[in-house]
């Protein structure tokens, strides 16, 4: 379907969305609450979790998935991650004591972070959670705290300073790893090194294979003091494509000031990469088939020779197609051209702005009553706020219908950080309630309402 000249950018194709939507339920929800909400399909979540998983054994590689808790706070997913013995990757105590809550185990909690607070430590060593130490500091705290506490060793893994990213703020120098290496040693049955740890911005998959290799070898090395070292966690960033190739390419080259409310620009780098080759668990197996720098095999043959465990800690690809979120048009009006929509809602509700960016991918429009003849409505969404700036999309969304007071507009794929990273009653507005989805087995799905939905 042609939209003229406004660059577009449709979604992948989601039967369980389309489900949802085809069963009406939305304007009934939308009714209830009163207000924008989201809607969670955790089955996607399992989905992706199964397929990283299969990934790892087809690839003979001893692995563990933990999900990174921070891209979204709904419990269900936490409860889901439970119920398949998979990990959670924790970095506050409050998290911490929602995945204990949820179901997880405590020796399957990773907890990351810089500087992790007193209480934070306690808990983690108490519950025999690994912690990935980021500071000699910190260490010195967890040797502390171990030896202070009822519950010995704590488990650990030494996060290392990425040479790829210099600048980070997060991770050991060398200088600061051999330091760190001496006293895992000194420390005794008060420490279990399990081994060492990486989180790196961006998607590219030969830096992170670099990194993984240089860590086995460090675990070989560390094991000749005696240190466990079985253990390399990769982090997070497998990349989640949300659109295909040429609609993203096309949308790239096509865009410029005059398709935006207000002229506003945004260059090429200021967004996500809404569509990768390789995403989730088909970015995981080209790493693990991934040739490290100055190494003979892939990164799994090094794994598997080193007898080394690979730690990963994805948040947005176990997130990828488990959720949306739902705003009611609450007006219309002119402008030279175009329209301006506004929403019931705000723009932290989809939280790409905080990136000085905007959620991409086209919302659907979901008429209230019988459409109105197609054709191209390009049309601004704003939000009920009295802030300029807060614009759920700035970019010129040419709709088939004319949108009017009382429709819905679906925004797609939004259960990994778009959702509530930073969500805020600002104006008093409350937070949008998440309401998890139920469709197995039934002609119509059911929803509850997550037990956790802030
Ligand atoms: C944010 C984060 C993750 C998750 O990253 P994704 O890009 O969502 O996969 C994993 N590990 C650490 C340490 C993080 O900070």
């Amino acid at each position: 379907m042609s939209t003229g000249n406004w660059p577009s950018l449709p979604v992948l194709p989601d039967a369980a969305t389309d489900a949802v939507v085809d069963s009406g339920l939305l304007p009934e929800l939308a009714h209830a609450f009163g207000g924008p909400f989201h809607f969670l399909l955790p089955d996607a979540f399992t989905a992706n979790l199964r397929d990283m998983r299969e990934t790892l054994n087809a690839a003979g590689v001893d692995g563990f998935v933990f999900y990174a808790k921070k891209a979204n706070k709904a419990a269900v997913f936490v409860e889901r991650a439970a119920a398949h013995g998979a990990g959670v990757d924790v970095a506050s105590a409050s998290e911490l004591r929602e995945a204990l809550g949820h179901g997880v185990r405590g020796e399957h909690l990773v907890v990351t972070g810089p500087a992790k607070d007193p209480v934070l430590l306690r808990l983690a060593v108490t519950h025999r959670a690994l912690i990935a130490v980021d500071a000699l500091d910190e260490l010195d705290a967890v040797i502390t705290t171990a030896l202070a506490g009822p519950v010995r060793p704590a488990r650990i893994l030494l996060r290392v300073l990425p040479a790829a990213q210099p600048h980070s703020r997060f991770g050991l120098t060398d200088g600061e790893l051999a330091a760190a290496l001496g006293r895992c040693v000194e420390a005794g049955a008060a420490l279990r090194m399990e081994g060492f740890s990486f989180h790196l911005s961006g998607y590219a998959l030969q830096p992170r294979a670099d990194l993984a290799a240089r860590l086995t070898e460090l675990c070989r090395k560390a094991r000749v003091s005696g240190l466990e070292a079985s253990s390399v966690s990769i982090g997070g960033g497998l990349p989640v494509s949300y659109t295909d190739a040429d609609s993203w390419h096309g949308f790239l080259t096509a865009q410029r000031p005059a398709h935006y409310h207000a002229g506003k620009s945004f260059g090429r780098g200021d967004f996500y990469p809404y569509h990768s080759p390789l995403s989730g668990a088909s970015a995981l197996a080209a790493l693990l088939e991934t040739r490290p720098m100055g190494g003979d095999g892939s990164l799994a043959r090094s794994l598997a020779d080193a007898g080394v465990k690979l730690l990963l800690e994805p948040g947005r690809a176990l997130l990828d197609r488990a959720g949306a979120t739902v705003f009611t048009v609450q007006g219309v009006k002119d402008r030279d051209g175009y329209q301006l929509l506004t929403v019931d809602g705000t723009s932290l509700s989809l939280s790409e702005q905080w990136f000085n960016s905007e959620y991409v991918p086209d919302p659907l429009l979901i008429p209230r009553g019988p459409v109105t003849p197609a054709g191209v409505f390009p049309a601004s969404v704003g939000a009920a706020t009295c802030l300029e700036s807060d614009m759920l999309t700035w970019r010129k969304i040419a709709f088939r219908h004319q949108p009017r007071t009382g429709d819905l507009l679906l925004y797609p794929n939004t259960a990994g950080y778009q959702m509530d990273s930073n969500e805020s009653p600002f104006h008093d507005l409350p937070l949008p309630p998440k309401v998890v989805i139920d469709h197995t087995d039934r002609p119509r799905p059911r929803w509850r309402l997550d037990r956790h939905f802030t």
